[in-house]
């Protein structure tokens, strides 16, 4: 009997990448990273560091550089590369580079043998997740974007620290875009069960509360922290090393990711950012929320804007 190992495959070794490396490798989440970039020094010099961990980890993850006819066996692919946009830039700016580099990547994983899931994290998340599942043939359960999983991780945030509770007993999700049109269906969420309505209504001190702002703080802060560090690495990287671990332990735990909708909320032939199962087999299903008209109109607005730019890309290709 051969007992399979778990293999990670992660490509590009920019700040996004690397730490994505760190966050598995730190929690144990598979018995194997492999490492590959276009520039080569740069995936050897993080590997080489990488592995210098394992005395101290729990359990011993062999980090490796790598080819992309290294993937046939490999569980999960991570697109990382890319290039952040740079200040002024709006992540749809990207767009153009972020296609290009992604077809030659996409291309050689598939003549691999590649069967596995892949994980786009480059921006537009949704366009290039969108792309991926284009090129790769693969079923729509094995190609998923990060979406809106980082967005809701600060919308949680941004609550708790509002009503001083941790955030991970804040219950809720924004929708649609990873980008500015992002929207809250805030008629789901919840704190310890209670509406969230309920606890601005129930405590005087938060009267003046405007929730609208919450959302447009979570669509910002990614370029508050781009304007001061470069780029955002830390929160990408856990939350790809979250959906990793949705799907290497068959969690069936519900995160927000883009997925492609073929029906779903009344939209079909785009991916966005929704609320899905995520286990073994990927995305298990699509949790249909029930939203208002208002909720409806705005991710409807968030959909359009995604299917704008799938539909240039698809044009021009
Ligand atoms: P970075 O510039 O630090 O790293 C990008 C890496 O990609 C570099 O090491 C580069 O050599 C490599 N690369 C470029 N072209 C390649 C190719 N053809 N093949 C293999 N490797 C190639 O950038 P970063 O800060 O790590 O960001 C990477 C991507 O992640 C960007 O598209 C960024 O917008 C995106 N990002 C997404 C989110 C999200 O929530 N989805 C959050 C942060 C960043």
């Amino acid at each position: 009997m051969t007992i399979n190992r778990s293999k990670v495959v992660i490509v590009g070794a920019g700040l996004v990448g690397s730490s994505t490396a760190f966050s598995l490798i730190t929690q144990g989440v598979c018995d194997e990273v492999m490492i590959i970039d276009i520039n080569k020094n740069k995936a050897r010099g993080e590997v080489m560091d990488l592995c210098h961990c394992v005395e101290y980890l729990n359990r011993n993850v062999k980090v490796v550089e790598g080819d992309y006819t290294d993937c046939g066996d490999a569980d999960i692919v991570v697109i990382t590369a890319g290039a952040p946009p740079k200040p002024g830039q709006s992540r749809l700016d990207t767009l153009e580079l972020s296609a290009k580099i992604v077809k030659t990547i996409v291309e050689p994983i598939m003549a691999s043998g590649f069967k596995g899931h892949f994980i786009v994290v480059s921006n537009p998340v949704d366009v290039i997740a969108y792309y991926v599942y284009k090129l790769s043939g693969l079923p729509k359960n094995q190609v998923i974007g990060t979406g809106t999983a980082m967005d809701s991780a600060r919308l949680k945030y941004f609550i708790g620290e509002l009503i001083n509770v941790d955030p991970r007993s804040v219950q809720g999700y924004t929708m649609g875009e990873h980008g500015d049109s992002q929207m809250c269906p805030w008629s789901h969420v919840t704190v310890g069960g209670k509406r969230i309505y309920d606890i601005l209504e129930d405590n005087p001190e938060y009267k003046d509360v405007d929730l609208d702002e919450i959302v447009r703080r979570v669509t910002r802060v990614g370029f508050d922290i781009l304007e001061v560090k470069g780029t955002t690495s830390y929160g990408i990287a856990t939350t790809a090393a979250g959906i990793i671990k949705a799907i290497m332990n068959d969690e069936n735990k519900i995160i927000p990711v883009s997925t492609l909708l073929e029906g779903e909320f009344g939209e079909s032939d785009v991916f966005c950012g929704v609320p899905v199962i995520l286990n073994r087999s990927g995305v298990k299903d699509v949790v249909e929320v029930h939203m208002t008209e208002e909720e409806r109109a705005r991710f409807k607005n968030s959909v359009a804007v995604i299917r704008d730019y799938s539909q240039k890309l698809m044009d021009k290709i």
